[in-house]
């Protein structure tokens, strides 16, 4: 497309936005109205008009939406496109820290810790302090830590100045900052950054070495942020400074949609945008292209609500198209399968892909459900997130190997493959060697190669094997091996693959197989043409930044439903679009329910579900709901209620579960706080008023039973040994059980 052309595909005031010139410029606008796609558009124009794309840099949410974004502009403009710095906020600033890594004693191989090996860090240093580990969770204090990074508090700050926080009192306070302050050395000492040490080290160095961002503040002739609502001080702070010098910042948000206060994120960075930037250009986008006239006002009415907000309007020309169906189902499985049905039948009444379809939750657990119903209906779905693919065992552990090859101060990784497979190290052994390290300010290398000193007999010469074996794996790095070739080898001669081929069970084949998938993708990076370093070191770091929604498609086959968390979903768009476990207590979420702000967070979050559906929008919840082994009541989420009604198909729907309104109502007020009636399955199941268990010789897979307890359910498997005859029944409400037939209360049905 040429410029003449793509600029005629936009609106007057995209236009404006895209053309604008030289100096601060703001785009704040609702959902859908092409705030990315006038970000694209701007930087190819850029491009055309003669900025270099290395003094181009562009921040996105996740790598993916960069990735989307570098092929659109690489359409407008070719292949130039590629040298854009382009990327999410951690990958971007790793990729510089890197390079500079020298100012703040790190070496360009650094390590980045994942939150698994930092709480994994923490839990050491909680047991060496001796503190109460109940006292002290792990995941309190990382998430103490990571809020005073993201705030700019280092560890000294946060000893001296105390700012208690919510349960903490002084002592706890105190305790908190010395496990912070050992933290951050012990990260320093694993040549290891964190996550938040990814923006904080970035301040850090921008502040102490004026030089440094100097030469970066020249080099980027052009700063652009998407998605600037969710940016968080750490983060403002760095885009501020980098544009200080030729002030040409544009940043486009939308704080209808600002869902990460929780990580720090700052719906004021937006308000402090003005005051830093007098003289910004605001710009305002208010047609909607991506939605249904229906969709777009039913968003409207519900952020109408929130309190905190900018006035804008969002309107569009688009068709009124289909009302909101509403399933009401009667349990999580139920609402499962109503969903997958409803996917089924619209499938097939207008003959739409599965990549149309989208099922949003507020938790990766409620997952489960619509998987088990997608795939009886043989309908192909993708999870994004999750249990990703990075986080699984066999993944991490063969990471593990590869990151201590590249950087062997790395104790987290050290921790996790020294007695892998087994080679008779103990624990004890682990801790020692980690405390030496610390205390002797030595990296946890040096005491592997001195073991002598540090342990005895056996274990010696089992971590003198260990360090030989790294040695080995080093010398492929140095003779200039690509990363392919060295993680194979490291794969093979670790012993890791050989240990999971030996496990014949299903789950140690798919470990297997996702070890080769590893190997696969490793060969992937160094074959592209767009990774010019092939090393083992770049591949890490490519994989270290990878965020949840930029997993690998573990299948070639893109035709999926997709499945996430509405978190992951911000910035995405799908024909068809279900909003699903619309509960009290689940979204809004209990947990984070704690104050007005809170609820206005949540509230932006189902604003941010509502507009990802360009054609179709389905809410659906569940009357109950199986919950930490036991089931618990659920009512109808309060959003349902502040979706203006009459955009809602409450009554003329195919399922005749679907109660009016008024029952909605009467639901749910007054309600009494957290008040969720927990019970039993034998308090649940009303059995039917001639349940008398039958003769169930007979029984086959397949058949339809009622229980006396565990109520309704089908026959999955037969296991007949004798006269000890199990079935396996799959119950609605309480999910597989396997029955003992001579006892079980069943009824064929
Ligand atoms: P979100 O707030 O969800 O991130 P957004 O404001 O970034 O949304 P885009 O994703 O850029 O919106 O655009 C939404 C949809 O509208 C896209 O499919 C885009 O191609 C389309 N669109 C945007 N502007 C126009 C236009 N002028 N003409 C036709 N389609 C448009
Ligand atoms: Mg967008």
């Amino acid at each position: 497309m040429n410029q003449a052309e793509y600029l005629s595909t936009l609106n007057e005031p995209q236009r404006e936005a895209v053309l604008y010139g030289n100096g601060p410029l703001m785009i704040i606008a609702g959902a859908g109205s092409g705030k990315t796609r006038v970000l694209t558009f701007r930087i190819a124009h850029l491009i055309e008009n003669g900025v270099d794309p290395f003094r181009i840099l562009s921040l996105t949410f996740t790598n993916k939406a960069a990735g989307e974004m570098r092929s659109r502009i690489e359409k407008n403009i070719g292949t130039e496109a590629r040298n854009i710095w382009m990327g999410t906020f951690h990958s971007v600033f790793a990729k510089i820290l890197r390079i500079e890594s020298r100012y703040l004693g790190y070496t360009s191989d650094f390590s980045i810790y994942d939150t698994d090996d930092s709480k994994s860090l923490l839990r050491s240093i909680i047991k060496e302090f001796n503190l109460d580990d109940k006292v002290y969770k792990a995941n309190v204090v990382f998430n103490r830590i990571s809020g005073a990074k993201n705030r700019l508090v280092s560890a000294d700050d946060y000893i001296n100045n105390p700012v208690i926080q919510a349960d903490d009192d002084a002592a706890k306070m105190k305790e908190i900052g010395r496990i912070y302050k050992t933290y951050v050395t012990r990260c320093f000492q694993a040549n290891a950054m964190d996550f938040d040490d990814l923006l904080f080290n970035t301040n850090v160095l921008f502040r102490d070495f004026p030089d440094v961002l100097y030469k970066y503040q020249h080099k980027f002739q052009h700063v652009l942020v998407d998605e600037f609502q969710d940016t968080n001080v750490s983060q403002y702070l760095i885009t501020r400074k980098l544009s200080a010098v030729h002030r040409n910042i544009c940043v486009v948000g939308d704080d209808a949609q600002s869902i990460y206060a929780f990580r720090g994120a700052n719906i004021e960075n937006i308000l402090n945008f003005e005051k830093d930037f007098p003289d910004v250009k605001t710009v305002k986008l208010e047609q909607n292209y991506r939605s249904t006239s229906t969709i777009v006002k039913a968003a409207n009415s519900v952020i109408a609500r929130n309190k905190a907000q900018l006035k804008k309007e969002t309107f569009t020309e688009n068709e009124d198209g289909a009302l909101i169906d509403v399933i009401k189902a009667g349990s999580d499985n139920e609402e499962g399968r109503l969903v997958a049905t409803s996917i089924f039948e619209e499938k097939m009444q207008k003959s739409l892909r599965n990549e149309n379809f989208a099922i949003l939750y507020r938790t990766n657990a409620q997952s489960r459900s619509f998987e088990e119903a997608l795939r009886k209906l043989g309908i192909k779905y993708r999870i994004i997130g999750g249990q990703s693919f990075y986080q699984r065992k066999e993944i991490k552990d063969l990471l593990a190997y590869l990151r201590f090859t590249v950087n062997q101060r790395d104790e987290e990784a050290f921790k996790r493959i020294i007695n892998l497979p087994k080679r008779g190290i103990g624990d004890t052994t682990v801790a020692k060697i980690a405390v030496s390290a610390a205390e002797n300010n030595k990296p946890i290398w040096e005491v592997v190669s001195n073991i002598g000193s540090y342990a005895s007999g056996r274990t010696i010469t089992a971590i003198d094997q260990f360090a030989t074996l790294i040695k080995s794996f080093k010398i492929l790095i140095e003779e200039g091996k690509d990363a392919y070739d060295v993680a194979a080898h490291i794969a093979k001669a670790s012993g890791l693959l050989r240990e999971l081929y030996e496990d014949k069970t299903v789950e140690g084949l798919s470990r297997y197989e996702n070890v080769q998938e590893l190997l696969n993708g490793i060969k992937e990076f160094v074959d592209s043409d767009e990774n010019e370093d092939k090393t083992l070191s770049a591949f890490l770091q490519s994989v270290s930044l990878l965020t949840n929604a930029d997993e690998p498609d573990e299948n070639e086959d893109n035709d999926r439903v997709t499945m996430m968390t509405i978190h992951s979903a911000k910035g995405l768009e799908f024909r068809n679009v279900f909003v699903v476990g619309l509960e009290e207590d689940l979204f809004p979420s209990q947990i984070m329910l704690e104050s007005r702000q809170d609820l206005e967070e949540e509230r932006r979050l189902f604003y941010v579900a509502i507009t990802r559906a360009e054609k179709k929008l389905t809410f659906s919840y569940a009357e109950s709901r199986y919950q930490w082994g036991r089931i618990k009541m659920c009512e109808p989420s309060r959003f349902l209620l502040e979706v203006e009604p009459h955009f809602m198909n409450l009554t003329a729907s195919s399922r005749d579960t679907i109660p009016p309104i008024t029952s909605f109502v009467r639901n749910l007020a007054p309600r009494k706080p957290a008040e969720s009636a927990v019970s039993t399955a034998a308090a649940m199941h009303v059995p039917s008023a001639d349940f008398v268990p039958t003769d169930t010789f007979d029984l086959a897979e397949g058949d339809k039973v009622e229980h006396l307890k565990f109520g309704f359910g089908q026959v999955i498997k037969m296991d007949v040994n004798g006269s000890d005859r199990k079935a396996t029944v799959k119950f609605d409400l309480v999910g597989e059980k396997t029955l003992l037939l001579s006892f079980a209360k069943l009824r064929v049905l």
